[in-house]
């Protein structure tokens, strides 16, 4: 099969023809095809001819905005061409601008006294309510807090929507962008949305196929989706502007004698609730250790819930919740006064709305805070302490231990055909671990391992010290620091430094930024020089800096070319195991833990460090692994991490050689 113009190369068309026939043959289809494969393009082409025969609805979700916008900006006005296929983009609610909101904020008098940063914001935001084809906050880029702030007062949200009784139905931005969805062949979106999809159904418009690209992170989505997140710092930060605040939800809803004695009763319990949530707040951060991490984290076990019971802890939770319900059923007695006073319009004007969407925010977290703490087997219960901002950030959270079975059931079971691509899904072809998150029955599954367009054995070293210290030892981050700094002063720059805690990467980072000053080599440390992305580009615009970081640039770095010659690994990437979600998965597999979870994710986690080297089939460089584990002298897993990459020359030696190969590198490059 072939489009005009479109470019044979022998993996992309492999990856054409497997899609193409798991379509036909309602499989689902688990695809790893790495950069430079011409992944989208592959998945896009079949999906456009399959719908154009058939007259069905494919869907494609990205997790990342920039894939989402080179799919619709670039890639599929390409596979298009011509052809009467239409196509369209849907995001989350959250992203477009509510016209019944900002006409309310238009007509609030008191926005004239305001200070003019907000006057000036909320006139942008008019303005671009006035031109927007699309209302979305993609095409509005607010560039301030301020505005920033403001455009949360006018955005589209669930049960805060009246809908078609909406005196703006008809240009509405959210309703046209779903008309739009209806009517076209291709939806792209974005996994959040297709996780809220699928957690409460209506989101998007009916398909048949579905594409999930960048397919490593949709599990942790989807338990993100099912899971709570509750920010007692922002909640009560919330509570305390629609109480007290100027343009406050209180303050704003319309007054009668028969719904004020209800409301004032609701916003007196609200106001115990934020007390309590402080003492709560409290009490969860004495448990806490002090320890240097930035973040720390705590799981609600069985035996700790037991332990809380009758003491404060435990009182102060059943307090919060007996007072959220009772929050809960006095608010719904005003909301049903104000309809039998008011009727309809309860349903169309924005202040009720907004009442009507907060009370069930109130409702659900009821909800949340009761299975909070009832941790069980399926479910994780932890808070989380940050201290990273300015003050401490504290967050309870809780997810399920495995979201296998819910996409089992609610995705693939009602799904005619599938496509599940990354550049990293499978170890050395054997796609276990992520079907078993990704809940893919096996009766159904066809995968493809795609080799990658590089020539590896040319293009990249893989280089081990064989005298570093062991992980465990307290000269490892004094090693790490000496070894950074003279291979990036022999390199002049132009590394990547991957760790995987916050705690050492701050070690070397105090260790390290005067030497490397001392050669002109800048430092980026994430976190402590600004966010990732940001360091990331100006990694890309400087000729001789180190950039380092944690999680998220271990895959969220794409520099081709001389400016990335370097990647160091500093430890092998086994999750945290204090984690608790590590702990509850290694309590649920037992004996199987490492084998089934600990070693694949590791391994993946890997492959995608080593994969920030080579972009282009240009690029060439060495990727160091400092953590001595790796060496097959010195673990069993060792060789097992070595063996899930494309096969690099390894060379393991003293570090004073390791340097001396990388001058060499450089020279040559
Ligand atoms: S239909 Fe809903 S989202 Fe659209 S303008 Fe009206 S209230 Fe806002």
């Amino acid at each position: 099969m072939k489009l005009p113009g479109f470019e044979s190369r022998p993996s992309q068309n492999a990856m054409v023809e497997a899609i193409e026939s798991a379509m036909r043959a309602d499989r689902i289809l688990m695809v790893e095809a790495g950069t430079g494969t011409g992944k989208s393009l592959a998945y896009l082409t079949p999906a456009i001819l399959h719908v154009a025969a058939e007259g069905q609805r494919t869907v494609v979700a990205t997790h990342t905005l920039a894939l989402q916008e080179q799919l619709w900006a670039k890639d599929l006005p390409w596979a298009m061409g011509d052809s009467p296929m239409s196509s369209a983009v849907l995001k989350g609610r959250g992203r477009y601008l509510c016209l019944l909101k900002l006409d309310e904020q238009k007509q609030d008098v008191t926005i004239l006294n305001s200070p003019r940063p907000e006057r000036y914001g909320l006139a942008q935001i008019i303005t671009f309510g006035f031109w927007s084809v699309n209302g979305d906050i993609d095409e509005f880029n607010p560039r301030t807090d301020v505005v920033r702030r403001l455009w949360q007062n006018v955005v589209a949200e669930r049960n805060a929507c009246a809908g078609s009784r909406c005196a703006f139905a008809e240009p509405c931005f959210l309703r046209q962008s779903k008309r739009l969805a209806e009517a076209s062949h291709i939806v792209v979106v974005n996994h959040a949305l297709l996780a809220t999809h699928l957690k409460q159904g209506g989101v998007l418009p009916a398909f048949t196929h579905l594409i999930i690209d960048e397919a490593h992170h949709f599990a942790e989505v989807m338990e993100r989706t099912l899971g709570m997140e509750l920010d007692i710092f922002n909640f009560v930060r919330e509570f305390e502007e629609m109480d007290q605040g100027r343009q406050g939800l209180f303050q704003r809803l319309p007054q009668h004698a028969d719904t004020l004695s209800g409301i004032d009763a609701v916003r007196r319990n609200m106001r115990v609730v934020t007390e309590l949530l402080w003492q709560l707040n409290h009490e969860l951060i004495l448990q806490f250790p002090s320890t240097a991490e930035t973040r720390s984290s705590m799981r609600v076990t069985s035996e700790l819930w037991d332990r809380w019971q009758g003491e404060t802890l435990g009182k102060i939770l059943s307090h919060i919740c007996q007072t959220l319900d009772e929050v809960v059923h006095q608010a719904h007695d005003v909301l049903a006064q104000a309809e039998a006073i008011w009727g309809d319009v309860v349903h169309e004007e924005v202040s009720w709305l907004r009442y009507g969407k907060w009370l069930t925010d109130i409702f659900e977290l009821a909800q949340q805070l009761e299975e909070w703490g009832h941790p069980n087997q399926d479910w994780v219960s932890w808070w989380e302490v940050s201290r990273q901002t300015p003050q401490l950030t504290l967050r309870l959270k809780r997810a399920p231990l495995d979201v296998g079975n819910f996409l089992h059931s609610h995705l693939w079971d009602g799904l005619p055909s599938g496509v599940v691509t990354s550049a990293t899904l499978s170890i050395r072809g054997n796609f276990e671990y992520y079907q078993n998150r990704l809940g893919i029955p096996k009766t159904r599954l066809e995968t493809l391992s795609l080799p990658t367009p590089f020539d590896v054995p040319h293009m990249a070293q893989l280089l081990v010290p064989n005298d570093m210290p062991e992980v465990t030892q307290p000269a490892y981050a004094s090693a790490v620091s000496d070894f950074t700094v003279a291979a990036a002063s022999a390199l002049g720059g132009r590394t990547l430094v991957l760790f995987t805690s916050y705690r050492m990467m701050h070690e070397v980072n105090r260790d390290i930024r005067g030497p490397l000053l001392d050669r002109n080599i800048q430092l980026l440390a994430q976190g402590i020089d600004g966010t990732g992305p940001r360091l990331v580009e100006q990694f890309r615009g400087h000729p001789s800096a180190v950039l380092m970081g944690t999680a998220s640039l271990w895959e969220g770095v794409d520099i081709p070319g001389a400016q990335l010659s370097l990647v160091i690994i500093v430890r092998l990437p086994f999750a945290n195991p204090m984690d608790p979600m590590e702990e509850a998965i290694r309590e649920r597999l037992g004996r199987f833990a490492f084998n089934q979870h600990t070693l694949p994710q590791a391994l993946l986690r890997f492959k995608q460090g080593f994969g920030r080297l080579l972009r282009t089939t240009t690029d060439k460089g060495a990727v160091v692994v400092l953590d001595p584990r790796i060496l097959p002298n010195r673990t069993q897993y060792g060789r097992r991490f070595v063996a899930t990459l494309p096969d690099p020359p390894m060379v393991s030696a003293p570090w004073p050689t390791i340097i001396q190969m990388i001058r060499q590198m450089s020279e040559s490059t």
